[in-house]
């Protein structure tokens, strides 16, 4: 069994030290990258002029493999020369996002839920990452901005779930957070909390004590969305962070993005969904790449994409398959992938 961690868990990581070294040390440096992975600028097509530039922390280069190019957690970091690539319909804003502002950092777009991008800052680059070009930083609310967003969830008795998200909600320090959670806790309509972050995959140390508390004591029901393409990400240091959390309450679940050669296969597919199982979280959405500029060599072919999904259907029990799905700028939710008809 794994996904029991020590009732005290430190959260600290095998160091001894705590996320914020973790955070401090990312590598954004390509050769010191390929170096600590025995590669060489000879191995990949290397780009490092991007303005989205490499970004990663150790703890998640410490699950790729040495010596293997092809490494599925490598090659959703690796700025590639394929990223200049101009394609039709890969555009900046695929989502249309900018149009679901509803002040700096406040974004509605579908009923009784709207996001808050609570932090502008993320620890890694994911190259195919939606927001590549999105205007984090600008979005995010001044600290003056943060009682219009409160009064303007207030004001609107439609919304119930506040998503915290980003960047990474989990960037900004437990003090911030602390406040953030407890002025969201006090508008007496909402009735759910819910996270979208990557860090508890990329840095399990982040999962402070104080973290686990406030979540723990909040009002307001809370779930957690982490953010893993594939179960290499998922090692015993993920499973002992997480298991807390579930202690604690959290509802765990997981989201993806269908990305050609790091999770178009279907026995990966089912690897991730079966390791996330056994460390206490379930598959939530499997994503279609959004067509963002600069990510076109990670798209999976429509036919493909079918017959994986086919595949996990006939593979898996029907709760361990994720809802495959794509954005569809001005649609009313999330849009399920239409299946041709069967027989
Ligand atoms: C994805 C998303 C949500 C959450 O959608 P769920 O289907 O509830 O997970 C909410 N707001 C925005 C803007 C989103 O992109
Ligand atoms: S973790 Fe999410 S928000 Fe951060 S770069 Fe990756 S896809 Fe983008």
């Amino acid at each position: 069994m794994i996904a029991r961690s020590p009732a005290n868990w430190q959260g600290r990581d095998a160091a001894g030290e705590p996320w914020q070294v973790a955070m401090r040390t990312v590598i954004g440096d390509v050769d010191e990258l390929l170096g600590l992975l025995g590669l060489s600028r000879g191995d990949v097509d290397i780009d490092d002029a991007q303005a989205f530039a490499l970004r990663v922390p150790r703890a998640f280069v410490d699950r790729m493999q040495p010596g293997r190019a092809d490494d599925p957690l490598l090659r959703q970091v690796l700025p590639r020369m394929a990223e200049r690539l101009p394609l039709p319909g890969f555009s900046c804003d695929p989502l249309g996002e900018a149009g679901a502002v509803r002040l700096p950092g406040l974004l509605h777009k579908f009923h009784g839920r709207v996001l808050l991008i609570a932090s502008g800052h993320c620890p890694i680059h994911c190259r195919y990452c939606f927001r590549r070009h999105f205007p984090y930083a600008a979005m995010q609310p001044a600290r003056a901005d943060w009682q219009r967003v409160f009064d303007c969830i207030a004001g609107d008795p439609s919304i119930s779930e506040v998503i915290l998200s980003g960047g990474d909600p989990l960037s900004l320090p437990d003090r911030q957070l602390q406040w953030l959670v407890e002025r969201l806790a006090a508008i007496p309509q909402l009735r759910r909390l819910r996270l979208h972050s990557r860090l508890p995959v990329l840095i399990p140390a982040r999962i402070t004590p104080q973290l686990l508390r406030l979540l723990g004591d909040c009002r307001l029901p809370t779930s957690l969305v982490i953010h893993a393409n594939h179960a290499q990400e998922l090692d015993d240091g993920v499973a002992a962070a997480l298991a807390p959390l579930r202690r604690a309450g959290v509802t765990l679940l997981n989201q993806s993005v269908l990305l050609a050669g790091v999770n178009d296969r279907l026995d990966d597919l089912c690897a991730l969904s079966e390791r996330l199982f056994a460390i206490g979280v379930l598959p939530y959405y499997l994503h279609l790449l959004d067509r963002v500029a600069g990510a076109g060599h990670f798209a999976v072919a429509e036919e493909r994409v079918h017959e994986l999904h086919a595949g996990l259907l006939a593979r898996l029990p029907g709760y361990l398959v994720p809802r495959l799905v794509r954005e569809v700028a001005q649609a009313p939710s999330k849009v399920p992938l239409q299946f041709p008809a069967a027989g």
